[in-house]
């Protein structure tokens, strides 16, 4: 493989940038991940050095503004980065206390490899080169090295190697939580394994998580192990050797660093401590790693890359989102029970939750390794049991999944949330969007599509559905005089609108989004009624309590869903269209392009419940997870005439009303212009690529990149460019590139097959290798050809 545009480079260091860097140059592997952050650096001032593990979660009460809140995290875990070194009796060594000379960052993609090439002078005029490396094994997940090549440029003289694991850390992540309790940890023990290998175990103080972290530090020069002096230093959640010998000028030494990491969420191990000390005894050198290293990333590139023949950046940057997705979940993560948090493994913010932002980052997966898709939907199946006790605890039938979800399935949305503009504490209602509901049956049946894999939905998939579909009905109210059914007080995908002007009550009446969508879960769950073989159906039947006025009403509902509409126009939500216009070339001119309006306006005692302007979009989400023709059938079958012809209007109306307060929100757009107006798509899609490289939104791709955001400019190139749809038992292609894109070459798994395709402005050419599964067929541009044995097909496009 062609390794051009895999390596993100930073010349120069800025304190000021550090925070992004931090988060753009974390390193993961599905298992564990921890922050970019230089191994000398202190979590403090401009750094942070948080290291995250899937499924890691703790929860803490903190007593503010009158309440007793609590909280459930993703756990800042002990610091095994930790790396220093003194000369003689000067200063420990940072980057911000010396005089740096030259300085390079490097993020290989290709490998895995963060690396940092540094030329300092310290104040006593002592000149140094350093390189660093470092990874996270990806094919061993318990484990990660960093290797330090360092020269004394003009000085010979003792020094003295300071390796440690720090375990007195805090969640202090993202600013605006830190008047919460954050302290997560407890130290259990920790303590020499043996000469070369510390450890340290701590827990979590809530969910009695145990994590040990075991390394082992080691010194050489022309790769032979240089005689020295090691102690061990030992205090209060804190363990260190300190490695001291005698160097010389103009000669170059290494340090290498390898870490163990087990907790006791680990399968197949005694315990975390035994694990860790066993694992660095059987394991080798930073070189030897790195090798098994490097294959697993290759073969993960085999699988995931997408080629995109325009511009070197454009290639980088689609590269850098798979690369983070695939640090977040990755083969390392089957069997750990987890959901893909949005922000990644990469920082604090919405506190590791799962949302339903796995909505733009399933399709990726299901067209690689649907098997990651299969793992995070079983996460929601065995939260299944907290989901009914929530719809029961809320008045409702079947399951209702929380908005954001952690360790159990309750609820773990905020109940109210520090407005950084105001100072002030203010309630977050956001936990009314119901619409998770959604997207897990969508997501359910999107992977069903692309999988055919019946006996997921046999076991697990149809009980989620029923039970969904039960919640949307019984929240479902009848509305004799319109004749129709409606659903209210919830919040739609736009987050700003969470009350009518001026009520106490939160929530809104007839989401559009919303409405639609349970309509559409009604129609699923009948369809699977239809499909499923006949005793597994009677089965769930009788366990689900689902009789046949229950199937009627679902038919009813999806038959006679309220839609509010004005004109052509299909409304936010009803009453959206009474909403005051807001200000915008006022707003934006004095805040930019991307603004969180919820907070600017409450700052200034008003509200962005009293305008018509949206975080992100609402309906339009609509037109990005179905084709107009999809749409068109969905509203039809519901009584109403939709003309498809409209969508453009649709679109530029709510289009001059968004404000971009979410990064998924022109992702979102680029993808429905795609079908309307293609330069524009792609102008938008160049924007939402850099939401993160270039931190749009100032200031949140510190607290964590943005995975949904990411996922889904991969997913543009990925299906919505090359028109990729599976219909029944055909896979579609309907290419429609942008001027800019000259060509898109990816490899597809679909059904047990892999499908290489390549396709430009002139043609399109499938690679067709012969898997395990049934013949394919795959339709480009209406064309139908059937795939049976290995074989190379082109179709013109001119
Ligand atoms: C968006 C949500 C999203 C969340 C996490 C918010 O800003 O409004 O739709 O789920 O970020 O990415």
């Amino acid at each position: 493989m062609d390794k051009k545009n895999f390596i993100i480079t930073y010349d120069g260091y800025d304190p000021k940038l550090e925070p992004i860097r931090e988060s753009l140059c974390t390193l993961g592997n599905g298992f564990f991940a921890t922050r970019g952050c230089h191994e000398s650096s202190h979590a403090g001032g401009v750094h942070y050095s948080g290291t995250y593990l899937a499924g890691g979660y703790n929860r803490l009460e903190t007593k503010i503004a009158d309440q007793i809140i609590e909280n459930e995290d993703l756990v800042n875990w002990p610091n095994w980065l930790f790396l220093t070194f003194k000369i003689d009796e000067n200063e420990w060594f940072s980057l911000d206390s010396v005089q740096i000379l030259d300085y390079k960052q490097e993020l290989n993609l290709h490998c895995g490899l963060l690396q940092n090439s540094i030329r300092f002078r310290d104040n006593q005029e002592h000149e140094t080169s350093m390189k660093t490396f470092r990874f996270v094994h990806m094919n061993s997940p318990h484990i990660a090295a960093i290797l330090w090549v360092l020269t004394p440029e003009n000085w010979s003289g003792q020094i003295t190697i300071h390796s440690a694991i720090d375990g007195n850390v805090k969640n202090c992540g993202v600013k605006r939580y830190c008047d919460l309790n954050n302290q997560h940890l407890e130290q259990v023990r920790h303590g020499l394994a043996s000469e070369n290998c510390i450890y340290l175990e701590a827990t979590t103080n809530q969910s009695h998580i145990n994590m040990s972290q075991a390394v082992r530090t080691l010194a050489f020069i022309d790769e032979k192990p240089i005689p020295l002096n090691r102690e061990t230093l030992q205090k209060e959640g804190y363990v260190a050797q300190e490695l001291s010998f005698s160097c010389t000028r103009g000669h170059s030494f290494t340090i290498e660093k390898v870490a163990a990491l087990y907790t006791s969420r680990d399968t197949a191990i005694s315990e975390p401590t035994l694990e860790a000390c066993n694992k660095l005894l059987r394991t080798g050198s930073f070189q030897e790693l790195f090798k098994s290293h490097e294959i697993a990333w290759k073969k993960l590139w085999d699988r995931f890359d997408i080629q995109l023949s325009d511009s070197d950046r454009n290639q980088l940057l689609l590269r850098l989102h798979i690369f983070h997705i695939l640090q977040t979940a990755s083969p390392n993560t089957y069997d750990l029970d987890v959901g893909i948090p949005p922000r990644g493994l990469h920082g604090e913010a919405y506190r590791g939750h799962i949302l339903w932002d796995e909505l733009f980052i399933f399709p990726f997966l299901n067209f690689r390794n649907p098997l990651l898709t299969r793992e995070f939907l079983l996460y929601r199946y065995r939260r299944l049991e907290q989901a009914r006790y929530s719809a029961i605890q809320s008045g409702y039938r079947g399951a209702m999944y929380p908005w954001q979800s952690g360790s159990n399935g309750r609820e773990e949305s905020q109940k109210i949330h520090l407005n950084p503009q105001s100072g002030r504490w203010v309630s977050d209602d956001t936990f009314l969007q119901r619409h998770v509901n959604v997207a897990i049956v969508y997501n359910i049946w999107q992977y069903f599509q692309t999988t055919d894999d019946k006996e997921f939905i046999y076991f697990f998939g149809a009980e989620i559905i029923f039970e969904i579909a039960k919640f949307w009905a019984s929240l479902s109210r009848y509305n004799a005089e319109r004749k129709r059914f409606e659903i209210h007080g919830v919040i739609g995908p736009d987050e700003y609108h969470t009350r009518y002007p001026n009520s106490d009550k939160a929530g809104i009446n007839n989401n559009a989004y919303t409405n639609i969508m349970a309509a559409w879960v009604l129609m699923r769950a009948l369809d699977i009624l239809t499909i499923l073989e006949e005793r597994r159906r009677d089965e769930l039947l009788y366990d689900l309590d689902i009789d046949s006025e229950e199937v009627d009403r679902w038919r009813q509902i999806s038959q006679k869903m309220f839609i509010p509409f004005t004109e052509d126009i299909i409304d936010q939500f009803e009453g959206y269209s009474d909403l005051k216009e807001l200000d915008w070339d006022y707003y934006k001119k004095n805040y930019g392009d991307n603004i969180r309006l919820d907070r600017i306006l409450e700052s200034k005692n008003d509200s962005v419940n009293n305008y018509k302007a949206s975080k992100q979009p609402d309906v339009l989400m609509l037109f990005y997870l179905f084709s107009a023709e999809e749409i068109k059938e969905t509203i039809n079958r519901m009584g109403y005439t939709f003309d498809p012809m409209k969508i453009p209007q649709i679109i530029n109306y709510y289009r001059n009303r968004t404000s971009h307060g979410s990064t998924l929100s022109r992702l979102v757009l680029s993808w429905v212009l795609s079908r309307v107006h293609r330069s524009q798509s792609w102008e938008v899609f160049e924007n939402a690529l850099i939401s993160d490289f270039e931190d749009v939104q100032g200031g949140t791709t510190p607290e964590g990149i943005h995975l949904g955001a990411m996922a889904g400019t991969v997913d543009m190139i990925q299906r919505c460019y090359t028109g990729l749809e599976v219909k029944g038992d055909e896979l579609h292609f309907n290419p429609q590139l942008p001027q800019n894109i000259f060509e898109i070459k990816q490899r597809l798994r679909y059904r047990s097959h892999w499908i290489d395709m390549t396709v430009n402005h002139d043609y399109f050419k499938i690679s067709f290798e012969k898997g395990w599964g049934n013949p394919v067929k795959i339709r480009v541009n209406g064309n139908l050809f059937v795939f049976t044995e290995k074989i190379e097909k082109v179709f013109s496009l001119k």
